[in-house]
């Protein structure tokens, strides 16, 4: 759903765009300048270990296991360069999962018309919702609590069962990235992967029928555990789901099964702006964690803490930092409520987590300066805050304007 990575359609082009060229005039050029030809490696070196990194602290933002494996050791979508593809890694060893002796009865399975497909996610779908296409451009599905729900609702939602879609054999897929997961070999020659899971239920192997639990859905794995539970679900032929781009839209292919339609996604555009202030505006706020601090471990997640002086516990406005369009994880374990508010012109992104209430939802356009939720520092003693600045996490304190606690 950020916006801040670019979109891989627009790399492709500038790839073959560069191979053009080499082909043309640079090749000719290197065989008769050797010296020319080891500079440009090791330029070209020195680049993609930058690349690599930013796009390390980029993905940190918002989930993106779909067109890689999920163990990939590098953390980088294949997608995201338009050079050889990445050398596939072995999956990490899955980490321990406890599952339930027996498995949980899993009732409200919505199977199709001829009972051999059904819906990955126990219960009713239209507590979900999903795009046509994953918010990094690809063909995966994130399937997610609607809007609307009330808190216990949205509880149910996202630690909802999950059930093999057709029958075949699941297999473990699991890593950093997309956090506990199987792939589903189906009868029908597809591919079904489902990534960040919170419990696995059937061993490594195991044969399925249609509608068969599988686990629960979960934020787990590097990318989502910030956000709120959902299911990545990408598909593809038997042995293609990690090829770019995939062969089969997971939005299409649940259209297609199911006759359930996708969520359009909003796509507002907001005038250039860049972050500046900070999201409260009471006299005692004060930076409690700095960057520094932050980056060197003391928080799960590198932002900064914003609190007030002990004692202060009325509740607070909380407003945008930017003017943008904004995206709202809801009641997450990690931080609270995280609101997160691009400017994609500017390719700038603030994230506040830590809020109890939200006033805004995906896809709403705010103003800097507008209130955009509250928060009670009893409940949560610190407000977390984090600027992405060209899809690289960057210290937010000279725009904060705030002192910094003794
Ligand atoms: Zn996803």
């Amino acid at each position: 759903m950020s916006k801040h990575v670019s979109r891989p359609g627009r790399l492709t082009a500038l790839g073959r765009s560069i191979r053009h060229a080499g082909a043309q005039r640079v090749w000719p050029l290197l065989r008769s300048r050797p010296y020319v030809a080891i500079l440009a490696v090791v330029l070209a070196l020195v680049f993609c270990a930058s690349s690599v990194i930013g796009l390390r602290v980029a993905l940190g933002l918002r989930d993106r296991p779909p067109g890689i494996p999920a163990a990939t050791a590098t953390g980088v979508p294949a997608t995201m360069i338009a050079l050889p593809t990445i050398p596939t890694i072995p999956p990490a060893a899955a980490p321990p999962t406890a599952a339930p002796t027996p498995i949980p009865t899993v009732t409200g399975v919505v199977f199709d018309s001829s009972g051999a497909y059904a819906f990955p996610v126990a219960g009713d779908p239209a507590t979900y919702r999903w795009a046509h296409y994953h918010w990094d451009g690809t063909n995966a599905a994130d399937i997610e609590a609607r809007f609307g729900l009330t808190r216990a609702q949205f509880e149910a939602a996202t630690r909802a069962p999950l059930v093999a879609i057709t029958s075949g054999t699941a297999l473990h897929h699991s890593g950093n990235i997309g956090g506990l997961g199987y792939v589903v070999q189906g009868d029908d020659g597809i591919d079904y992967y489902y990534g960040h899971m919170s419990e696995l239920w059937v061993p490594d192997g195991t044969r399925v029928e249609a509608g068969q639990p599988l686990g629960r859905i979960g934020n787990t794995g590097a990318t989502a555990r910030f956000i709120e539970p959902h299911l990545h679900l990408s598909v593809g032929p038997r042995d293609t789901l990690w090829d770019q781009p995939a062969s089969i839209n997971a939005a299409e292919q649940l259209q297609t099964l199911f006759g359930l339609a996708w969520q359009a996604r909003p796509t507002p555009t907001v005038p250039f702006a860049q972050p500046a202030g900070a999201p409260v505006t009471h006299p005692d706020a004060r930076i409690v964690t700095t960057f520094e601090r932050a980056q060197a471990g003391a928080l799960a997640e590198p932002a900064v803490e914003i609190g007030l002086a002990p004692g202060a516990a009325e509740t607070l406005d909380v407003v945008s930092t930017l003017d943008g369009v904004v995206n709202v994880s809801r009641w997450t374990e990690a931080y609270g409520t995280r609101i997160q508010i691009t400017n994609e012109t500017a390719d700038s992104t603030v994230v506040i987590s830590g809020v109890q209430e939200w006033l805004v939802e995906d896809g709403d356009v705010v103003t800097h300066g507008q209130v955009v939720g509250r928060w009670n520092p009893a409940q949560q003693p610190t407000l977390h805050y984090m600027i992405y600045q060209n899809g690289v996490l960057i210290d937010p304190t000279p725009t904060l304007g705030l002192p910094i606690a003794e």
